[in-house]
């Protein structure tokens, strides 16, 4: 018997370059080569974070570029939507200051129904961002605060804006935004040169958000993952090339679905239709599988997203592409 094939994201294991770019006085990117982003927002008398990285350790690299632009509290920490690899980073925060963990009310109640399987599923699928799994504490991260459709945070003076702005990525999905600078922090409902994870996604709910989004027409924008985007024209292309993919992949599958064809078949004929378009981008291989899985249960009448473990993982793996 062969040995199973391998997560893509398993062969992974090259370091990225991290980029730590200032979009305001107030607003930072940390972000590297595609692997998942922190923003930083300074305010007068505070620092706030949104997602955390996947690991305090890995977290300790963010808190120091932070100590390099601000010797400032980091209070708030806010989580975009509830992904392992961006919220088990949030222990090493409480040494700098924080008092709060901020969510929206969706991704609190995603974190009590799958938080457990999703952090198992998560650390299977990311051996390299988890190299250092043995600095995440035990238990989930819990929100402190959890709001439902908008709230203000104020660091003195400087209002920040977190919003939900409709189901995308997961049911959660909150952006933080400056709205006088125009700058946001979209977490994975916008990524750029980076394929969208689609495992936990609202397919039909997807595009009209990112519309939502657009419509803010924001000058510069922080992804899930990929570089920060500085123009409001880089802005509006990654917004669009996010839709037109989660439009793609979608299309197919229903389609595909509406002619009676199973999974394996569909899986086959979609990776062969999208990877001209799409296949340089990052993480292709790995999001592909659980994007069309995800597709094809949404075309098939599963509302909502089923829970991953890390047992489902490999057998939709195996059966795809074992
Ligand atoms: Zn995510």
């Amino acid at each position: 018997m062969t040995a199973p094939k391998k997560f893509a994201s398993q062969a992974d294991l090259e370091d990225k370059q991290v980029s730590f770019t200032r979009l305001s006085a107030n607003a930072y990117a940390y972000t590297a080569e595609g692997d998942p982003n922190t923003g930083i927002i300074i305010g007068d008398d505070a620092v706030m974070v949104i997602d955390t990285q996947a690991t305090p350790a890995m977290a300790q690299d963010v808190i120091r570029r932070i100590r390099e632009v601000t010797p400032l509290p980091i209070k708030y920490v806010v989580l975009s939507h509830y992904h392992a690899v961006r919220v088990l980073g949030a222990s090493a925060y409480f040494k700098e200051g924080a008092e709060q963990i901020i969510a929206s009310r969706d991704t609190y109640d995603l974190i009590v129904e799958r938080g457990e399987q999703d952090k198992a599923s998560e650390i299977g699928r990311f051996p390299r961002l988890f190299r250092n799994v043995e600095s995440v504490p035990p238990g989930l991260t819990w929100p402190t605060m959890t709001f439902e459709g908008e709230m203000s945070v104020w660091l003195s003076k400087l209002e920040v804006k977190l919003k939900q702005i409709g189901r995308g990525h997961t049911k959660g999905d909150t952006i933080a935004y400056l709205e006088d600078q125009k700058i946001c922090f979209a977490g994975d409902l916008v990524e750029y040169q980076s394929t969208a994870y689609a495992g936990d996604c609202y397919f039909r709910d997807w595009p009209t958000t990112l519309d939502r989004l657009d419509a803010f027409k924001f000058d510069k924008l922080v992804p899930g993952r990929g570089a920060a985007l500085e123009t409001a024209a880089t802005t509006g292309k990654a917004i669009a090339s996010t839709r037109a993919f989660i439009s793609d992949v979608y299309t197919l599958v229903h389609s595909g679905v509406a002619d009676g064809k199973n999974l394996n078949t569909i899986y086959k004929e979609a990776i062969a239709a999208l990877r001209p378009k799409y296949g340089h981008w990052v993480i292709f291989d790995h999001c592909m599988p659980f994007d069309v899985t995800r597709a094809y249960d949404e075309a098939t009448g599963h509302m909502h997203p089923r829970i991953w473990t890390a047992e489902r993982d490999i057998e939709m793996w195996q059966t795809l592409e074992g």
